[in-house]
């Protein structure tokens, strides 16, 4: 085999196990099965204020203030963006952006919302 082709060879055969192994680590990431404790609870410091797990169930004193935008973490430009969506006990979970730190909990309900809301553009 001539020094050309031997090298042709193995760098088709570094790219061909670089993109496996970029395969599983996105199937890994995909199979986090979630726990109670990733999940971020009403009444909980962290950097996000008033979050409330059922907004609908008003007068809340944890988030006395949604009637003012109706939004949900659905629609808020913090929700889900690294594509962490997750079915959980019959609902939907994702991180907040805002939640950053991951020895905390960072997963936020579908229907969630807090006073950090911003409706996505
Ligand atoms: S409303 Fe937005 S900022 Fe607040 S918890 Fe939900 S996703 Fe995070």
């Amino acid at each position: 085999m001539k020094r050309r082709e031997f090298i042709g060879w193995a760098a088709l055969g570094s790219s061909i196990l670089g993109q496996l192994s970029w395969s599983k680590i996105a199937q890994a990431a995909d199979a986090k099965k979630l726990t109670e404790k990733d999940i971020f609870k009403e009444g909980m410091t962290s950097t996000i204020a008033n979050y409330c797990e059922n907004p609908e169930k008003q007068p809340n004193k944890a988030c006395p203030k949604w009637p003012e935008s109706k939004g949900h973490c659905e629609t808020c430009n913090f929700y889900n963006k690294d594509k962490s969506e997750t079915d959980y006990k019959g609902k939907k979970y994702a991180r907040c952006l805002l939640l950053g730190d991951p020895s905390k909990p960072q997963f936020v309900g579908q229907k969630a919302w807090c006073g950090s809301y911003i409706k996505q553009a």
